[in-house]
């Protein structure tokens, strides 16, 4: 029996790249459904190649011009936030890689848990906006929820066959980003194209921003402490320039496990697909000899004010996070347009953390609230 999976966002990098493992594994995988925001062009190609029941189409402007290009293949064609949520609940569904970007994770991937269906979790803020709900709901329905992000997927494979015992801690690596040596008077006159520059991973446009802010790792934190049901104490970043050990695990008797390989996405994707098998990979192997040392440093959260923020936003609790994740969304928006500098994303998304009403047991509706009056009063900022 094939898998059958549910591709959110399969236009973009992750998407596009769980489409290759696809295409390398015909034999196991379906694609029954793929869902883009706006690149038309590149969902009728991705139809032509994998034929899926479903194709969605999130911005509703665009539903025209892909009905026709596809007018003559049997494959239905929807469009807007509500498809998406639609199709992740079909019958037919094994799985749901949530791969779109931020906020616009969160209705489809409750709908994909009440649904019952096993998530390859790749949008990292729907865990950060709601973790609490989120992770009761999977309980709930007892629905597998397995990490793609290389850092998760790296601890979960650290975990497996290790459930009785005790973690101590765990070790969150990061690259430290492009601006990992950068004074502060050049973080204040970096660019948009500085900032796009990621040494060792090729992402999309907003993450590679977080990943130059170190937010993403702040994001990667809180992500952790959900999905492995970790205190924030419990989680150190350690800086690791060369993007090798995608992350460890500490055990109680001090042992520390840990999961290297190249940097590549394939790997964590093809390990969510697949999981608990590993499949045969193409992707090059770890050369040491190409590594004459791993070195391991102290995040500065003083050059990267985002790192502090995150921790501040889960020690609050309640809507806290869902705020850092809003204001941040804008900031980086406002950035990527060129209306603000790289350290005033940071020092706005400061003030509206303490501007925006605090809630400590959120439900659904207040975090929707939240999104929205984060968004207005960050606007108001810039
Ligand atoms: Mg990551």
């Amino acid at each position: 029996m094939k898998r059958r999976l549910a591709i959110l966002g399969s236009t973009g990098s992750i998407g596009t790249q769980a489409l290759e493992v696809v295409s390398e594994h015909p034999e196991l995988f379906d694609v029954y459904a793929i869902t883009g925001n706006n690149q038309v062009d590149l969902l009728i190609n991705q139809a032509r190649q994998f034929m899926p029941e479903i194709v969605v189409v999130a911005n509703e402007r665009k539903y025209p011009e892909l009905k026709e290009a596809l007018e003559d293949l049997p494959i239905k064609v929807w469009a807007g936030i509500d498809a998406i949520v639609q199709v992740v609940q079909m019958e037919p569904v094994d799985m749901v890689l949530t791969a779109m970007v931020g906020y616009a994770g969160l209705r489809p991937t409750i709908a994909a848990i009440r649904a019952g269906k096993a998530i390859a979790l790749a949008n990292k803020e729907t865990l950060v906006v709601a973790g609490d709900l989120i992770t009761a709901l999977a309980a709930q329905y007892k629905v597998p929820v397995i990490p793609v992000d290389s850092e998760h997927s790296a601890i979960f494979q650290c975990l497996v066959g290790e459930s009785e015992n005790k973690v101590e801690k765990i070790l969150l690596t990061a690259s430290g980003g492009p601006f990992r040596t950068y004074s502060k008077e050049n973080l204040e006159r970096a660019t948009k194209n500085d900032a796009l520059k990621h040494p060792n991973w090729t992402m999309g446009a907003k993450i590679t921003i977080d990943s130059a802010s170190m937010m993403n790792k702040g994001f990667e934190m809180i992500e952790a402490k959900w999905l492995f049901g970790l205190l924030p104490e419990q989680i150190q970043i350690v800086v690791h320039p060369q993007s090798v050990v995608h992350s460890m695990v500490q055990f109680v008797d001090g042992a520390v496990m840990a999961q290297l390989g190249i940097p590549d996405m394939k790997l964590p994707i093809s390990y969510a697909f697949s999981y608990p098998k590993r499949l045969f990979s193409k992707l090059p192997r770890l050369n040491f000899k190409q590594y004459s040392s791993l070195t391991f440093e102290e995040p500065d959260l003083d050059r990267f004010r985002n790192l502090a923020f995150a921790f501040d936003a889960v020690h609050k609790g309640g809507n806290m996070p869902c705020v850092l994740n809003a204001a941040n969304e804008v900031v980086v928006s406002a950035f990527l347009q060129d209306k603000i500098g790289f350290l005033k994303m940071s020092d706005i998304i400061e003030q509206v953390m303490g501007k925006v009403t605090f809630i400590l047991s959120p439900t659904y509706e207040d975090y929707v609230v939240t999104d929205f009056e984060t968004r207005k009063i960050t606007e108001e900022l810039i």
